[in-house]
This record gives C-alpha cells, structure tokens and sequence, in this order.
C-alpha cells in the first residue's frame, strides 16, 4: 500500500486536511500554531506523525516514540510538546540542529519490526533532511537499522547514549556542587539515586569512583542488588527515596516525580538527575527554588545524549563531542548565575537561555 503523506501544518498547512486519507481528527489551526511542519504517515499497520517545531538552528532533531496512545489527538500533542522541548534542548546544548520528534501509534512490544520502521524510515525520508530521527521510548538501535534502510536521516543506530549522558549529569552535578558549595570535589557528598537503569547505573559507577555514598532505589530488586554489590550503595525502598537525607537527589527513573506530594519530603539541598520532564508542571520549579533547593534543569543536564548523536549525524568526532558534553558544566554554571541575578527559577532561567540562542541565530540569519 502506498505511504499516505498528509501535511497538517506549517508549509502546507491551512486547509489540506480534507485532502489526506484516513485522517480521523480535527486539527485546530490553533493546535498546530507555532509548529514549522506536521505530517503523517498511514501504511498496513504503521500509522506515524512527524512533527517539526523548530529549524531555526538548522535539521529538527528528535527521536521516535512508539506508544499505545489512546488516539491520533492524543499522540499529536505529545508527540508536539516533546519536538518543542527538543528545540530548547538542543539549543541549550549549543548544538546547530533544531527540534523535532515523531510518535509511532501502536504497541511497542510487537516482535515483527521490520515493515513498520522501513514504512517510518519511508516518512523521514519525505522530508528530505528537514527532521532526523533516533530511538526514544520504545524504540530501538536495531529499529533504527530498520529506519536506515530507508533514509540516511536517521541516528542512534549505533552505540548506545546512555553513558554518554550519565558522564553530562555527572558534569553537571559537579557545576552544581561548584555553585553551591564553592568546589565541584563531590567526594564525601552524599547521593540518593532513583532508577538504576542504563544513565543511573553509569552515574552511580561514577559518583562511586568519585568517593561519593550512596543511597539508591529502583523498582527493579535486581538493578538495586547490582549496585549494593557493585558500588556498596545503600538500598532504599521506592517510595522513601524522596525523604532519605543526603546532599543531592539524582532522578533517572521516570518523569514528572517533582510535585506537590515530593517537594516538601526533599532533604537534599539540590536535584541532578537525568530523567526527561522531572517537573509535573512548571510552577514546580519555583516550589524548589521557594524551599532553597538548587535544580539542574533536566533538559540541561540530561544533555550528554543528544550531544553524542552528533557523532551520527553531523559527523563529529569523538574528541570533539566529549568536550561538548562536558561543556553542561558551563551551561549549568550560567543558568545558575542568572536565575540568581533575576530571582527566578533555574527551570525559568534555563528556557530563557535557550530562548536567547534561538533568536540570535534568527537574527543572525536574517
Ligand atoms: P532505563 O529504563 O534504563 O532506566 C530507568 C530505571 O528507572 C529502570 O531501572 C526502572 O526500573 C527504574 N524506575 C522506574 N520507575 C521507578 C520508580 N518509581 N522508582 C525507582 N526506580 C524506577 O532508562 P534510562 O535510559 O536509564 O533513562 C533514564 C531516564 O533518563 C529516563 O527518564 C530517560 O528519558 C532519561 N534520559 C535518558 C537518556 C539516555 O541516554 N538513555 C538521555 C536523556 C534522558
């Protein structure tokens, strides 16, 4: 079956819904305002959105989401809130790529892979360079090889980031310690851990090596074991990780775990971690700037990820990719600095930074 191709914004936007096939939802103007391009793509079992929030900075990046949503509305609003935080992240990262994310809508644990991330791959490929893909919940590198054979626009498909971005939430907990502390020496400090998965895992090897305790917790009784074992880390249950006293709180488990229920339970006098969308809502981050608790802001801290991707599409080298990861320590150190001057929220101060990118490469393009 031919790939059914409709854009619902940007360029073609306006009034060529009526024109795609199969398309069951009523998109607002209103709803795609703001976004350069949407598309979609309908095909024997595949039914994809791409959407591109941002080339201001150069190709929308952003990985692919493949999830069980409860209908085409529901996966377009994620699948747009998600390219529009991809635009701040990269260009907090100071990266020349935009942002960008595509949802696939499905269920993810499906065995046969190949037809549905060529049918995807298809879709990338329409847009000739405009957005690149990798793997985000849900996908794979071995899904991205699926997507490769289709169109070179595509990353993640090699190694995997993970360590990556535990050494950038690393850097970026020494940034904090350095501001708050007045060195960024953390050993002695005291670390409570959430999720010890593919980033908590490398973090904790490193804090560990660092002379850093930890206290650690995972709903997983087998990653808590390995890193008692491993790393001597201090097991504690799931729900008590928000109260355990120590110096830093380090999510790298789920998102939206900063709220008005774990907020006031903190003992920590500081939030590094790597875990997208730590904030329910944004007015969290002023709850923890109000209780005199430092956060990193996740999307500058968990930054390490999409730097390494750079290796895959922009054809940067190892060297060169690692000194921009750890160049979050000055990303942090200059979010600090201007929440502090202008009293507001790191989270506030990281999306103005970010901001002030964007519009003086638009400035400088125009
Ligand atoms: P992962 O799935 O390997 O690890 C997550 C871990 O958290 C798992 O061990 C899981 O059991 C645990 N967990 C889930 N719910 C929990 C809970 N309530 N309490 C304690 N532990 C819990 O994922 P990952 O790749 O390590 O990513 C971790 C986080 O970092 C995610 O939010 C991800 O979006 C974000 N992130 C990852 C990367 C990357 O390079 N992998 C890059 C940027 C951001």
């Amino acid at each position: 079956m031919v790939l059914a191709i409709g854009p619902i914004g940007g360029d073609a936007g306006n009034s060529s819904v009526q024109q795609r096939k199969g398309w069951d939802v009523n998109i607002s103007e209103s709803a795609i305002a703001g976004f350069e391009r949407i598309v979609r793509g309908v095909e024997n079992g595949y039914h994809g959105i791409v959407v591109i929030h941002s080339t201001a900075l150069g190709p929308a990046v952003g990985g692919t989401r493949f999830w069980n949503y409860a209908g085409e509305e529901d996966a377009l609003r994620d699948a747009q809130r998600l390219a529009r935080g991809m635009t701040y992240k990269n260009a907090l990262a100071g990266l020349p790529i935009g942002g960008g994310k595509s949802v696939i809508l499905g269920d993810n644990r499906i065995k046969d892979r190949e037809a549905l991330f060529r049918a995807h791959g298809r879709l990338v490929e329409s847009l000739q360079g405009t957005y690149i893909t990798a793997q985000d919940v849900g996908t794979t590198t071995s899904d991205m090889r699926f997507v490769l054979q289709e169109t070179r626009h595509v990353g993640g498909w090699g190694d995997d980031p993970s360590p990556i971005t535990a050494r950038g939430v690393f850097r970026a907990m020494q940034a904090a310690a350095k501001y708050r502390w007045g060195s960024d020496d953390l050993a002695g400090k005291t670390v409570a851990l959430q999720g010890c998965g593919n980033v908590g895992y490398g973090l904790a090897e490193k804090l560990h090596a660092a002379g850093v305790r930890l206290l650690v917790s995972d709903v997983d009784e087998d990653r808590v074991q390995r890193a008692a074992g491993q790393l001597g880390a201090i097991r504690v249950l799931p729900d008590e990780i928000y109260g355990v006293p120590a110096d830093i709180f380090a999510p790298c488990g789920l998102g939206a775990i900063l709220n008005d229920e774990t907020i006031p339970q903190l003992r920590t006098e500081m939030v590094v971690g790597a875990a997208n969308n730590q904030l329910l809502e944004p007015r969290h981050g002023e709850a923890l700037r109000a209780r005199g608790i430092l956060y990193a802001p996740d999307y500058a801290a968990n930054a390490g990820g999409i730097i390494s991707f750079g290796m895959d599409c922009l054809k940067w080298d190892r060297e060169f990719m690692l000194k921009t990861v750890d160049g979050i320590y000055d990303t942090l150190l200059n979010i600090f600095a201007i929440a502090e001057r202008e009293g507001i929220a790191t989270s506030v101060a990281a999306d103005r930074l970010a901001e002030e990118r964007i519009s003086r490469q638009r400035q400088a393009a125009d």
